[in-house]
Parts: structure tokens; sequence; C-alpha cells
């Protein structure tokens, strides 16, 4: 390995592998520099590392450890992030142009996770059963066998965390692949958890394209279960994938989540909060409150205030402590945000605000207001994955639950009002698998978070992240009604 400050080795069977099929450059999006570049995994080095899993597996050194042996492997690799915690966020910052501060947390957030699967392990457990006849009945929770975990470019670290710390405190072992414009934090997750002390074997990290490496991985009889996040196509194709070995499948994809605005929320604070909670990570993020709807009679000003918030936010380079907005993660990704951008205007609606690219060099794209849309509009319908907003006004409760589910998605939702009433009926009937009242917030460790309809099934986060890694197994013991004689 150079003495390069960015991870550039493959992590395959507790060794770092540089020499790879070949290289990919990584471009600073800020800069529109490259700046390092990393292996790209061949589809023997592939096949390497999922023989290498399963063998680890197999070995069952880890899945019938002691389970105070995995948790204080765990608690070791959070506290080798938290010794990280700046080195990581500095490289995150800069491969996915994301502001310092937000990567400082998502890295500080990645400790966090492993250290509550570490305490999981203690708490995740199988039911005694009663049945009819003379037995006893209970269940075990086993683990699946080798995971693939794939993961995107826009939280590339938290979202491998998410999968590896409870993949891996319920005795799995992992093939993570980071997608492939931002493997840096993943390489070093990889390095980090063996410095921790965690086997060889049980964390493969390989880097390189989906459509060839990532779709290997998925094919391969050697995975069990795929835990996904990403696209909501490609979702779908892994999906079928999947189907032949008939392998377990979780998938975390898209989402084009309403923000609810009615008439006797507290205005301000909605108005407030609504900027950073579609245009955060540049809009790149798929909770985004990517539809803002608002009731009729308060539309006009609410729509002022959000104008106002959304001009006040701090677009700048991502090492600058006070930036609230980078740059977007690629040129390609700011053409297609461009391309809706125009799509929007033919299609009727008014950009308000935004719609340009306001610094340079560096991918930035100014967060962008439209209203004026039609419903069934591509526009308000696809995801974007951009800092774009459509504003649409509704008349009623009834409308904006419609409205609200008018989506193929169904992933998260905020709904703003004081009537407590309302909020607990509006939060039934929203499809969606995250709701926040009074609130944007859908990430909390403790609570389970995934999609409805094509925003995916399977849950990440919480103890509902257990079950997706785990198989349950029902055990009958006969037991005599009456004491037998002894055979001695
Ligand atoms: P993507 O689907 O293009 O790629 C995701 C990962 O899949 C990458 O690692 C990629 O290399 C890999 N991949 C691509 N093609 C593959 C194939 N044929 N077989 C196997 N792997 C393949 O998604 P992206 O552009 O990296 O991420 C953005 C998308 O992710 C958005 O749609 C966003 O909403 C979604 N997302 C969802 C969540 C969630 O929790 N619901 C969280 C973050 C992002």
């Amino acid at each position: 390995m150079s003495a390069s400050p960015f991870p550039n080795a493959l992590v395959i069977d507790g060794q770092h592998l540089a020499t790879a099929a070949g290289t990919s450059t990584l471009v600073d999006p800020a800069t529109e520099q490259p700046f390092t570049t990393v292996p790209i995994a061949s589809v023997a080095e592939v096949d390497q590392a999922i023989d290498g899993a399963g063998r680890a597996f197999r070995d069952a050194s880890w899945r019938h450890a002691d389970p105070q042996i995995r948790a204080d492997t765990l608690y070791r690799i959070a506290a080798r992030i938290r010794e990280r915690q700046e080195d990581l966020a500095r490289i995150e910052a800069q491969n996915v142009g994301k502001p310092i501060s937000d990567a400082r947390a998502e890295i500080g957030a990645g400790a966090r996770c492993f250290e509550y699967y570490a305490g999981g392990i203690s708490r995740f457990v199988g039911e005694t059963i009663p049945v009819s006849g003379s037995g006893f009945d209970y269940t075990l929770r086993q683990p699946v066998g080798v995971v693939a975990a794939i993961v995107p470019w826009n939280f590339p670290f938290l979202m491998a965390c998410w999968k590896v710390a409870p993949a891996l405190a319920t005795g799995n072992a992992v093939v993570l692949k980071p997608a492939s414009l931002t493997p840096l934090t993943a390489l070093a997750l990889g390095a980090l958890a063996l410095e921790a002390g965690l086997p060889a074997g049980l964390l493969q990290v390989i880097a390189g394209p989906g459509r060839v490496i990532g779709d290997h991985l998925v094919r391969h009889s050697g995975v069990r279960k795929i835990s996904f996040t990403g696209e909501t196509t490609t979702g779908a194709h892994i999906l079928k994938q999947a189907a032949d070995d008939i392998k377990r499948v979780s998938l975390e994809l898209g989402g084009k989540s309403p923000n609810v605005i009615f008439a006797d929320a507290d205005l301000e604070r909605a108005a407030a909060t609504a900027p950073i909670a579609v245009f955060g990570n540049t809009g790149q993020d798929c909770c985004a409150r990517s539809r803002i709807l608002v009731e009729r009679r308060v539309y006009a000003p609410f729509l002022e205030a959000l104008v106002a918030a959304t001009r006040a936010l701090v677009i700048g380079a991502p090492l600058d402590e006070a930036t609230q907005i980078g740059p977007m993660v690629s040129a390609g990704q700011r053409e297609t945000v461009e391309r809706y951008i125009a799509l929007a205007r033919d299609e009727g609606g008014r950009v308000v605000l935004g719609g340009d690219r306001p610094r340079s060099p560096g991918y930035y794209l100014a967060p962008t207001i439209i209203e004026g849309l039609q419903r069934d509009s591509r526009t308000c319908q696809e995801e974007i994955f951009g800092p774009v907003v459509c504003v649409q006004p509704f008349d009623s409760e009834a409308e904006a639950v419609a409205l609200a589910n008018d989506s193929v998605y169904g992933l998260a939702g905020s709904i703003w009002t004081r009537d407590l009433g309302r909020a607990l009926r509006v939060a039934r009937d929203i499809e969606s698998g995250v709701l926040s009242v009074n609130s944007n917030s859908s990430v909390y460790q403790e609570i389970p978070f995934g999609g409805f309809k094509r925003s995916g099934f399977g849950r990440d986060l919480g103890m509902e992240a257990m079950r997706l890694y785990t198989e349950v197994k029902n055990v009958f013991v006969h037991v005599p009604a009456e004491p037998e004689e002894d055979a001695t």
C-alpha cells in the first residue's frame, strides 16, 4: 500500500489487496479534480471474497462464539471508528462533497450503530411456545450465512454500518460492496474492523462497478442473503437475480416523501425546517421531503417563509465548518437533476427559487423550489435525488392524504398540525414506513427504518434489523407426561 491518506486496498481474508483488476479514479465533487485512485475487484476476487466469507461462517467460531466475545468485538470496532472519526469524516466529506459537520455526525452515528448492536446481542432472543400435547417448544434465531451488503453513494459509511453491524452481531459473515463513486470509508471500515480484532473473512470489502461485480455478487450461490440500499430499478433487478436461489433479500429503495403542512401548524417552525428536510445532503437523500403539500389558506405566506429560509442556507465548500449545502456527488448526477428542472418548466411548473449553478468549480446546484405542477406530472412523481422540491396546495385533510399517497413510493413523511386527532388519523392513513409529526426526523438508531410500496421491504435499524439477518428455527422436544423408568 502507498502512503496515501486515503484507503486504497480491498479487504479480503484479512489481507489488504491493492493489486486488483484495475483502478478507478475518484473525483472531488467540490473541485472537479481527481484526488485518489482505488482498486477495482476482479470477478475472481469477488469469488475469493465470497468463498472466504463462507469459510469464516462455516468455521463457526464467530456464530457460536460466547455472545460477549461478539459484543466486545463490535464495541472495539465502534471505539476504533470513534478514534478515527475526524479522519473518516474528512474522507467522506471530500469523496461525497457533503458538509464536514454532516459527515462527522454520520461517522459518529456509524460508531453508535456498532454499539447498539453489540448491546443488542444479549437482548435478541427466541421464544418458548406452549404447544398442545406433551412437549416443550422453543425457537432459535440463527444467522443466515454469507450476507452481500450493497450500499449507495449518498451516505456511504453510515449505510455500510447499518448493514454490517447487525449482520455481524447475529453471527453472519459479510461481503460489503460500496458504490463505485464512494468506496473510501467502506474500505476503511474493513481495515479498522481487522485492527479491532474481527477475525479474517467475516467482513470482506470489495469495490467496483455494480453492473459487473455487484451483479456477480448477487448471483453467486455462496451468498444467502442480500441487503441492498439504492435505486428502485436496481432493487427490482436484484430481486429477480435472487429468485432462482430463493436468496433472502431486503431492499431499502427510493422515495418521494411528502411534507404535509396543515393551516393550524406552527408554520414558522415548519417553514424554517423544511429546507434542510429536502435540501440536506444536496437533496441526495432517500428520505428527502421532496413534495411539500400546504393547506391552501396558508399557501402564500408559507411559500414566502420557505423561500426566505431556503435563501438563508449556506452553500459552500464541504470542509468549511459553516457549510450546510455542498456540491452534488458527480457531474452526471447534476446533469440528471438539471434535466428534471427543464422538464418541470415544460410541464408548466414555475421555478420560484434556484434552478441554476451557484458556484464554480464544483458540481453545485442551487436549492430549487417549484410550484404550479400537476400532481401526475413526472416532476411530482419521480425521485429526482437532487435539491428540488415541488410545492402543491390542498383543501382538506382527505385531499392531503390522497396527495401524499399519490406516489409509487412510501418511505417517509412529515405531518405538521396542532390537532392531535388529525395527526393520528393522517399518520395512520399515509402509506409510508417512517412518519414524523411536527418534525422531519426519520432516522434514529433505535427505530425500524424502511419503506412501503416501491420504497422496498425489510427494516434497517432498531431490533428489527437483527431479524433481517436471521432465520427462525423451531425446536420441539417431546416431554413424556410421566417419568419414564430408569433404563440403567
Ligand atoms: P444504485 O442503485 O445505482 O446503486 C446502489 C448500489 O448498487 C451501488 O453499490 C451500486 O454499485 C450497486 N449496483 C448497481 N447495479 C447493480 C447490479 N446490477 N447488481 C448489484 N449491485 C448493483 O443507487 P445509488 O445511485 O448509489 O443511490 C441512490 C439511490 O439509493 C436513490 O434511489 C435513493 O433513494 C436510494 N437510497 C435509499 C435509501 C433507503 O434507505 N431507502 C437510503 C439511501 C439511498
